[in-house]
């Protein structure tokens, strides 16, 4: 390592006097060459994105290396291509690039910031076990080749598994008691998707062969559940990443659209607004609904009275799923109607609803979306609903379908699919060359994708979708507002210890959250950090952008337009989005304009 510190400031002399324009073609193969081998660190992500083979060796066999000489190798790849493309003069590049080149870079420092510093594979146990399901479930559910053969992919990466949890135990120097529950449970899941759905349907040629891994697979799994009960607790405490870290983190995570102290106090300040913006939609409802109740003041008894009153209309227990099919048709017929305001729907229809798969229902409780790989786009979309589970109590299950009631499950929908996530990546799809679309998909920007699903949510409530009903704005509120609680939680409680009582009293008094979706979201914000606030930053950050692309256009704005132009151009950082479209690059940054050189 010393060594090639050594040689880092000679290279860097060297190619200053170099720098000639770099060629668009030669920019394009550059990035080619970085997407593939980074993918070729993580198999179980390569699967997932359509990239099967590198320099000759099948990816869809192997679980990620982490043992020793793996983990040097990732520290290898990310100083080696930060040294290269330091060496490029971005002043010398066109707009795309430069943004490319960006995303390159922030994604070296981002692997490099896991290794070094944060560092989930010494310390989570969640890190490995989804890995596993990961690798296991990608292989199942997308047809990127004949079953047969993906089943030989199961097969190759099940034999794989006791010799990476081996490397697992001997990575993991501590876990805190959040994170080893968590892992239980995911690896109970994983092993219930090894034993019960894989086992029925191995075709019968393989049966053999499945029955020895899994035997062998889920022995290791097991007795990895068990010795996580003897790592080194990190206390109480332990998931709190600090506000040293965590300022590192957000940096990277949110490419300078704010500080973690400029969106705290934006979200704190939204949530007071916000919440007299409800009260103004509950008023009219509560006398409604309410004929009898007398000067109703309170704010937190009228709006907390009419979202009682509004999530009574809910699916039955059973209903659950066909009521979320039944939504997505719906809100697909809004946006083919709306399109000048909203976006023009994709031409491809390649999404499906299906069960969250069990390993993943720690940190997606509720569901999730699961973007169709950008190499293989054909393979399709999934729209993630995390099922009731059928042991659960009524009350708790109650408590799900109130949150998730009539309105709230079609908030969702428009969220995870239309025009949220599922439509943005399918604009992203269509972005060229491939190796600029494997790059915006891949590694995108975290508040772009989510602010987008925020933004997109808000445009169809404004829009109208329902009739303009009143109680689906209100619901859509009650979201938004669990949107800046979640940018308050993660920075609060990565950053200033805040306790487990205040970011309950936030989430279920402040912001009218059920105690099922406060403990969810609770368990969620210990288990990552500086994902929860990209909701709300990414959200003020579109708003922002449009403002900005409306007034410029004096008088001649049309939203679908710039909301098809801004789509297509893949999930960058906010900032560099703004430079791309030829606005301000500081038109998405709150505040003063972000300084750039
Ligand atoms: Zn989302």
């Amino acid at each position: 390592m010393k060594l090639l510190r050594l040689l880092l400031p000679a290279a860097l002399l060297l190619s200053s006097c170099a720098k000639k324009p770099v060629q668009p073609q030669d920019f394009s193969s550059l990035t080619e060459e970085f997407v593939h081998s980074t993918l070729a660190l993580s198999p179980v992500t390569a699967t997932a994105a359509g990239y099967h083979v590198h320099r000759g060796v099948p990816l869809d066999e192997k679980l990620d290396d982490w043992s020793p000489a793996g983990v040097e190798a990732r520290r290898a790849h990310w100083r080696s291509w930060l040294e290269r493309l330091g060496r490029i003069d971005a002043s010398k590049l066109g707009p795309a690039e430069r943004a490319d080149l960006g995303l390159m870079k922030n994604l070296c420092e981002a692997g490099l910031f896991e290794l070094d510093t944060e560092q989930n594979w010494k310390n989570n146990p969640t890190f490995y076990v989804e890995l596993i399901g990961n690798g296991l479930f990608t292989p199942y559910s997308l047809n990127y080749a004949p079953a047969e053969e993906r089943w030989r992919h199961i097969i190759a990466r099940l034999d794989a598994v006791p010799a990476f949890l081996e490397t697992a135990k001997a990575n993991l120097a501590s876990s805190n008691a959040v994170w080893t529950q968590t892992a239980v449970e995911e690896n109970e899941g994983a092993i219930g998707l090894i034993e019960k759905e894989f086992a029925p349907k191995v075709p019968p040629a393989l049966a053999g062969r499945f029955r020895e891994a899994a035997s062998r697979a889920t022995a290791a799994m097991r007795a990895f559940n068990g010795a996580l009960g003897s790592l080194k607790d990190s206390g109480p405490d332990g998931w709190r990443l600090g506000p040293e870290k965590y300022a590192r983190k957000f940096q990277l995570v949110f490419g300078g659209l704010a500080t973690p102290e400029q969106l705290l106090q934006e979200a704190e300040q939204a949530l007071a607004d916000l919440r007299r913006e409800m009260f103004k939609t509950a008023s009219p409802l509560h006398g409604k609904y309410f004929p009898h109740h007398r000067d109703p003041v309170d704010l937190n008894l009228i709006v907390g009275e009419v979202l009682g009153k509004v999530a009574e209309k809910r699916p039955a227990r059973e209903k659950y799923f066909d009521e979320a099919q039944k939504s997505l048709d719906e809100v697909r017929e809004f946006v083919r109607n709306h399109s000048d305001k909203i976006v023009p729907l994709p031409p491809n229809d390649n999404l499906k609803i299906i069960e969250t798969p069990p390993f993943m229902r720690g940190i997606y409780a509720v569901g999730g979306f699961n973007p169709a790989p950008p190499l293989q786009p054909e393979l399709g979309a999934f729209y993630w609903l995390t099922p009731i589970p059928p042991d659960w109590p009524r009350e708790r299950v109650e408590s799900k379908l109130r949150e998730y009631n009539h309105y709230g499950l079609r908030l969702l929908t428009i969220h995870e699919a239309i025009p949220g996530h599922w439509l943005q990546f399918e604009y992203a799809a269509q972005v060229q060359p491939a190796p600029r679309r494997v790059l915006r998909s891949l590694f995108g920007d975290g508040a772009y994708v989510e602010g987008w699903a925020v933004y997109a949510t808000d445009l169809m409530v404004r829009e109208g979708y329902l009739d303009r009903s009143p109680e689906l704005e209100l619901v859509h509120y009650k979201q938004l507002l669990r949107a800046i609680a979640n940018t308050i939680l993660d920075i609060r409680l990565h950053t200033k210890g805040m306790s487990e009582q205040e970011a309950m009293e936030l989430m279920m008094k402040r912001t009218f959250q059920e105690k099922e979706e406060a403990e969810a979201k609770l368990r969620r914000a210990r288990l990552s950090s500086c994902q929860l606030p990209t909701y709300f930053a990414g959200f003020q950050a579109w708003k922002r952008l449009r403002a900005a692309a409306e007034a410029k256009a004096q008088g001649n704005f049309q939203p679908g337009e710039f909301h098809r132009r801004a789509l297509l151009e893949g999930a960058l950082p906010m900032p560099v989005l703004a430079e791309v479209l030829g606005l301000e690059p500081g038109a998405a940054s709150g505040g003063a304009p972000q300084a750039k050189p």
